[in-house]
């Protein structure tokens, strides 16, 4: 008896209370600070070192030569685990991380990106 007299209140306000949870995909997710996202390369300041590929625990990036000092990235989003080393590593800062979470595809050849 004594226990029905706490849930009967709880109850109530449970069922007028904003939810927790969000209703994405149809709301906008917001991510935190500092979340490691999809990677942003500038192939302005790249120099081809290949730290990124080295570092890279997953084989996620690539670094090609396409000219005299001018290299592009490939990454491969389905083997990258997000974890920012090759950015980290950069001694150039060319690599970041974005806030870009979306990234599913039906397709694995659509996951091979040239950044
Ligand atoms: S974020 Fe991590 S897994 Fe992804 S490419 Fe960079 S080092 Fe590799
Ligand atoms: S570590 Fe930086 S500068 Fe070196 S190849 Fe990778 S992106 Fe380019």
């Amino acid at each position: 008896m004594k226990k029905t007299g706490k849930i009967v209140p709880l109850l109530l306000n449970m069922l007028f209370r904003k939810p927790n949870t969000m209703k994405y995909p149809y709301e906008k997710a917001t991510v935190q600070k500092n979340f490691r996202g999809k990677l942003k390369y500038d192939a302005e300041k790249c120099i081809g070192c290949g730290i990124c590929s080295r570092v890279c625990p997953a084989g996620a990036i690539e670094i090609e030569k396409i000219g005299d000092k001018k290299f592009k990235a490939i990454v491969y989003l389905d083997r990258c685990i997000y974890c920012g080393q090759c950015a980290e590593s950069c001694p150039k800062k060319a690599l970041e991380n974005t806030e870009e979470f979306e990234l599913a595809s039906l397709s694995k050849d659509e996951l091979k990106v040239e950044i």
